[in-house]
């Protein structure tokens, strides 16, 4: 599903930020990906999603690799990976249900069948009765439900959170955790980049450790491994 060989990514300013990697990642895993600021966490998430191509070595996913495929089917690849980030990043003018729907990949869909889809992606996340608030009318946790739905509304098979909880409370962080795990048991892989020691070592789950643009860890039913 996805799959890096090799991998190095420098920056057009020289920087490297990551320095050979190599790894497998299996349909419906869920992996935290953890290690310091500036290890190359974002790097990594962003190779997969293609916003960023590798400098050397190959990225595959789904067995396309991502630096020879075409410019005209990059669209289809992304269909097939929804991201979420530790800001939200809601359109403010735009309701909940219009955040969701403007999302929506539509293909000659009539009013009803988006209507459906948005509504029903949205009570997987518990909001079908904040439809018509707008962002900034939620509460924190809420709108990071509305940016899940948002990136779950065409059904991806990856699912890619950059710090989904690092601008919320303990409380409202579980509320996510368990959403994103509900999504899992569903057949969607997810990714998690986090900072949360406390998440990573109560729901135990496969942990990659970045350092320098290197995998140093690999574990399933790993634990966070860094000392405050
Ligand atoms: P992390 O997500 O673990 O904090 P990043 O992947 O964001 O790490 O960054 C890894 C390194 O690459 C850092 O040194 C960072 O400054 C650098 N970097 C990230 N994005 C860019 C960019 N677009 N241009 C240049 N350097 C970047
Ligand atoms: P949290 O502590 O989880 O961040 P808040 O105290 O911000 O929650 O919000 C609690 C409830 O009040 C939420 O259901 C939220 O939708 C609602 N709420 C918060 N701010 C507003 C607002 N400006 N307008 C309407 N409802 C709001």
């Amino acid at each position: 599903m996805i799959q890096m060989q090799g991998v190095y990514k420098t920056y057009r300013n020289g920087v490297t930020a990551l320095n050979g990697l190599d790894v497998q990642i299996d349909q419906g895993e869920f992996v935290y990906v953890v290690g310091p600021s500036g290890a190359g966490k974002s790097t990594f998430t962003k190779l997969i999603y293609r916003e960023e191509k590798p400098t050397n070595g190959t990225v595959f996913i789904n067995d396309i690799n991502t630096s020879t495929m075409k410019q005209r089917r990059i669209p289809m690849l992304r269909r097939q990976i929804g991201v979420v980030y530790q800001d939200f990043r809601l359109l403010p003018t735009l309701t909940v249900y219009e955040n969701v729907a403007f999302a929506l990949e539509v293909i000659e869909e009539d009013t009803a069948n988006i209507r459906r889809r948005v509504m029903d992606v949205l009570d997987q996340v518990h909001l079908k009765n904040k439809a018509r608030f707008l962002p900034d009318e939620l509460s924190g946790g809420e709108q990071q439900r509305v940016s899940i739905a948002r990136a779950m509304v065409n059904h991806p098979k990856i699912l890619i959170a950059d710090e989904p909880t690092g601008n919320l409370d303990p409380d409202t962080s579980w509320e996510i955790m368990h959403i994103l795990e509900e999504i899992n048991t569903g057949g969607t892989t997810v990714l998690m980049a986090t900072h949360s020691r406390e998440i990573v070592n109560t729901i135990r789950k496969r942990v990659i450790a970045i350092e320098d643009g290197m995998i140093v860890r690999d574990q399933a039913q790993g634990d966070y491994g860094y000392e405050m």
